[in-house]
């Protein structure tokens, strides 16, 4: 279901090469499965050879791609398609792009854009950093996107999990510190699908093969699949987020299940934060395995406890003044679970606070004795420039207070805790982690990013947000050395 109070940009993508022509079924089918990673518009591109053809739109992507539309599209043997949540909702940032016979799309969030655009000497509007990508690959020199992508991708920064598509190749790449994932399937006619998870995969029967490394291209068309390398490595800053939140518990990313992570998540939140409850219940559904972990964990039963309704919209994008009623849409308390008992609710995260508040006043108002917040992730404290849109700084609750009683009074639990960056780092990586006074450095000496809660960033922050917010940025934060190139 549509979360609220949750991350909200980022995307799925999906590169099909199917010689039997079946490339925008299967580039659809894989797509649908990554609905969960963006909900506010989707776009695909098909080629049978000879041709680009594309159709884009607003909305979920069943309403975008119907029965009349689907067959504009041709009997691709080629097909990039892609899914987004755009803040702004406008057509025209819904990819992928089309520019001098090249389809782009990709996953992630550029934070070099002023440098780019100025390389290229544009002052004109800039749809998106996903259209100067595509501006900046097209301007290189060379007759072959490949000698254009080998030019420009160095000189890209930030978080990207790129798929292009001429009229006969397909492209992939993945930037060198490996934030989103990126895998490569084989599908049972002998052609390749590369997509953002492999829940894509499993949508239309591909096996999965390898993940697509950082700094890797491949080349797939008629005569196979190759690959190539970009001489730009970064330290390996793969987003721990997807683990929490954003990837589908089926999936398989960065090498392991993600249901299989958050449910350590959960056993390491009990053995943190233990608590005397007669029930553990998931605030729906983001919460689900962490909570399973810490049932398992702890030996106390987990129960459904609240009904979610999947039919109802994002309530984050509600006005305010809404929130509550659509905390009251889309909940239904299931009185023999809560009435009289002592509840332990797990949640994958807190962003900004109101719905935790209106997930605890609601299952006291049902009747529950005593309502204990347990977080399978530690706090949310600094915002997401790799492609995730949780909130503004000062919207995060765990920026606004100082400690951890003062967001438990705000959301009006009877105990609130999170779990520890050791915590998660151990559920994630199945090895004991000591800090060893060196907290921030934690997640990047795992491989992977950790910004959002430590506000060290792998990848220097250089634009992409206004220049105020910049400069408070890089007084506040820390950002580590550029990259050795
Ligand atoms: Fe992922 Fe957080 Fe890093 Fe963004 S800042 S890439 S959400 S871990």
């Amino acid at each position: 279901m549509a979360q609220f109070d949750k991350p909200r940009e980022n995307c799925g993508v999906v590169g099909v090469f199917s010689p039997s022509g079946e490339a925008v079924s299967k580039a659809l089918l894989a797509l649908i499965s990554l609905q969960h990673r963006g909900q506010e518009g989707a776009g695909m591109v098909a080629s049978n050879g000879t041709q680009l053809k594309l159709h884009k739109g607003l909305g979920l992507i069943s309403s975008i791609f119907t029965s009349s539309v689907i067959p504009t599209l041709g009997q691709g043997i080629f097909a990039l398609s892609h899914t987004r949540y755009s803040t702004a909702g406008t057509l025209d940032a819904v990819q992928p792009f089309i520019n001098d016979g090249l389809a782009l799309a990709h996953n992630g969030n550029l934070t070099n854009m002023n440098d780019l655009a100025e390389d290229l000497d544009l002052d004109g509007e800039i749809l998106s950093d996903t259209w100067l990508a595509l501006e900046y690959i097209c301007r290189q020199e060379g007759a072959q996107w490949e000698e254009k992508f080998r030019q420009s991708i160095p000189k890209l920064r930030g978080a990207f999990s790129f798929v292009g598509l001429s009229k006969d190749k397909l492209y992939v790449i993945r930037d060198p510190w490996g934030f989103r994932p990126l895998v490569l399937g084989r599908l049972v006619d002998g052609g390749w699908i590369v997509a953002s998870e492999t829940s894509a995969l499993h949508a239309v029967d591909a096996t999965f093969v390898r993940e697509v490394m950082p700094s890797e291209g491949l080349v797939i068309d008629k005569n196979g699949l190759s690959t190539f390398y970009f001489d730009h490595r970064g330290p390996l800053s793969r987003c721990i987020f997807e683990y929490i939140y954003i990837a589908r518990p089926d999936s398989r990313i960065f090498g392991q299940e993600v249901h299989a992570i958050r449910k350590r998540c959960g056993k390491k939140l009990f053995e943190e934060a233990p608590v005397d409850a007669d029930v553990v219940i998931s605030i729906p559904h983001s919460g689900d395995s962490a909570a399973r972990g810490y049932s398992e964990a702890s030996g106390i039963p987990i129960e459904e406890g609240v009904f979610a309704n999947r039919y109802v919209g994002r309530a984050f994008i509600e006005p305010l003044n809404r929130r509550k009623q659509t905390t009251h849409l889309k909940y239904g308390v299931i009185s023999s679970d809560i009435v009289g008992k002592r509840i332990c609710a797990i949640d994958d995260s807190i962003v900004r606070g109101d719905a935790s508040s209106s997930f605890v006043r609601l299952l006291k108002e049902h009747g529950a004795k005593e309502v204990h917040i347990r977080v399978a992730s530690p706090p949310l404290k600094f915002p997401c420039f790799y492609g995730v849109d949780f909130a503004t700084k000062e919207e995060l609750i765990a920026n606004r207070h100082t400690s951890i009683p003062c967001i438990k009074d705000e959301i009006g639990a009877d105990s609130l805790a999170y779990l520890s960056y050791e915590g998660l780092v151990q559920a994630v990586t199945n090895v004991a982690v000591k800090l060893n006074g060196q907290a921030e450095n934690i997640f990047g000496s795992a491989g992977f990013c950790g910004a959002c809660f430590t506000g060290k960033y792998p990848v220097p922050i250089e634009t992409t947000i206004p220049k105020e917010d910049k400069l408070q940025i890089l007084e506040n934060y820390t950002i580590l050395p550029p990259a050795s190139l």
